[in-house]
């Protein structure tokens, strides 16, 4: 089943808080992504426009990216796909992890493949050298 309006918005604004929870100066940016100048219900806000000058730690600053890429998915309507299989992502996994590209199993297996990779959707990325 596709995502209906209604759950994308849920996920859109899940996704929103939790770049605002990162910091509170991504607050204007987000914020402003109710345009006058976009037609209701486009929301283009792109925290990747938003200049990383506020001193974001780089895991945060990840974590915004993983943000802005699920929002432009979602813009793109690409939203829920799993970027590996092509399958749809369950919501319930879209629900607890909103910026999630694979489904559970891809996601294991592209972990297994690459420990620490820069596909590691989750926790710290441990730093090779
Ligand atoms: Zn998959």
């Amino acid at each position: 089943m596709p995502l209906t309006t209604e759950q994308l918005e849920q996920l859109r604004e899940q996704l929103v808080a939790e770049g605002e929870k990162l910091g509170a100066h991504v607050r204007d940016v987000v914020g402003h992504g109710a345009d006058p100048h976009g037609d209701a219900g486009d929301c283009s806000a792109s925290l990747a426009g938003a200049e990383f000058a506020f001193g974001l730690e780089e895991h945060e600053h990840e974590l915004l990216q993983e943000i802005d890429s699920a929002l432009k998915r979602i813009e793109a309507g690409t939203y829920g796909v799993c970027h590996e299989c092509g399958e749809e992502i369950p919501l319930a996994r879209l629900n607890a992890l909103p910026t999630a590209r694979c489904d559970a199993d891809c996601q294991e297996r592209l972990d297994r493949e690459s420990p620490g990779g820069p596909t590691a959707g989750r926790g710290p990325v441990f730093a090779k050298r």
